[in-house]
């Protein structure tokens, strides 16, 4: 629970010398991010994960689930629109959309962007994250009370063992798997069984699924390989993709999409809006970003077999 001292006095092993260290030795050896902190905002142990909140200086409000930066205010958009829009914009009519996770609401907003998009069920499994974007970080947070939006709070894996177990008629267009990195209560997103539970909640073959990948390129290229071979395995079409963000490490994040259909072309928007329209909308996302997040660096392009 919050630390029950004041505000002022609180405390986090991550932060010393006035400045937040993300250091992972299984994620990211010998590198390590630093932040300068204005001040922590709240600390909770929920029965999930360590859950902070804090003030930085020059980045906004920072959310960290067990030492891992989820977010910050000043750069979180360049993640949200891409996981949300490269698959919106694959897709040639999303009407349903299932968030695995998010419970920071990002992903929900950007959703929600999309005129067409008749419901929104996302499915959280620590309400303490709803609880603490909705008190600091507003502007991410703004799409929980639309209509079209529906929370289950609960494990994502146990959702879709259930929705395939009552054969339910509930599928989705879009899934999109905004979870924290594969440890704690994500470990089971980067297996296979997963990959073919999502297919399986998928509504017909121009299903289109994403999940962030926990890498990019510079950290461990190999478990990009075996993520996106542990979904080939289910999908016939797999692309690895990516977004630039300054406090993700390495600066940049790793997105995997896939989809049911194998004539698809995921790396051109299937739909995409006039120049003016996407400035009004998106502050990342547009066409051109679409197809060039496809595009990896030779020693990359050829160890992921992106051609
Ligand atoms: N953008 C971040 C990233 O790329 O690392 C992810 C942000 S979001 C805060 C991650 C969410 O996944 C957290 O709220 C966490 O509680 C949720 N989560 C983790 N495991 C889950 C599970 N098994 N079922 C549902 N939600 C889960």
């Amino acid at each position: 629970m919050t630390q029950d001292i004041e505000q002022t006095q609180l405390t986090h092993p991550t932060i010393k010398d006035g400045w937040f260290r993300e250091i992972s030795d299984s994620s990211f050896p010998g590198q390590a991010l630093a932040l300068k902190v204005d001040r922590i905002l709240d600390i909770v142990k929920s029965p999930f994960q360590d859950i902070l909140v804090f003030k930085s200086t020059d980045y906004g409000n920072v959310l960290v689930l067990d030492g891992i930066i989820q977010l910050t205010e000043r750069d979180e958009f360049a993640y949200q629109e891409m996981i949300t829009h490269l698959p919106l914009m694959s897709h040639p009519n999303p009407k349903r959309v299932l968030i695995i996770g998010g419970g920071d609401g990002g992903v929900i907003r950007e959703a929600l962007k999309h005129k067409d998009v008749e419901k929104i069920v996302l499915v959280e499994i620590d309400e303490t994250v709803i609880r603490l974007s909705k008190e600091y970080l507003p502007h991410m947070s703004s799409g929980f009370d639309d209509k079209r939006v529906e929370v289950h709070l609960g494990d994502g894996f146990k959702y879709l063992e259930n929705l395939q177990a009552a054969e339910s008629s509930n599928k989705f267009d879009v899934i999109i798997t905004d979870s924290s990195d594969p440890e704690g209560p994500a470990v089971a997103f980067f297996q296979k069984t997963y990959f073919t539970l999502l297919s399986n909640a998928l509504s017909d073959s121009n299903g289109i699924v994403i999940t962030q990948a926990s890498e990019n390129v510079w950290l461990d290229i190999n478990k990009l390989r075996e993520l996106k071979s542990c979904i080939s395995e289910v999908f016939p079409v797999v692309n690895c993709s990516y977004c630039m963000v300054p406090t993700y490490t390495s600066g940049q994040l790793g997105l995997m999409i896939a989809s049911k259909n194998k004539e698809a072309n995921l790396k051109t928007p299937t739909r995409s809006l006039p120049r003016k329209m996407e400035n009004e909308l998106f502050r990342y996302y547009n066409k051109e970003m679409h197809k060039s997040s496809f595009v990896l660096p030779n020693w990359a392009a050829n160890f992921l077999g992106e051609e």
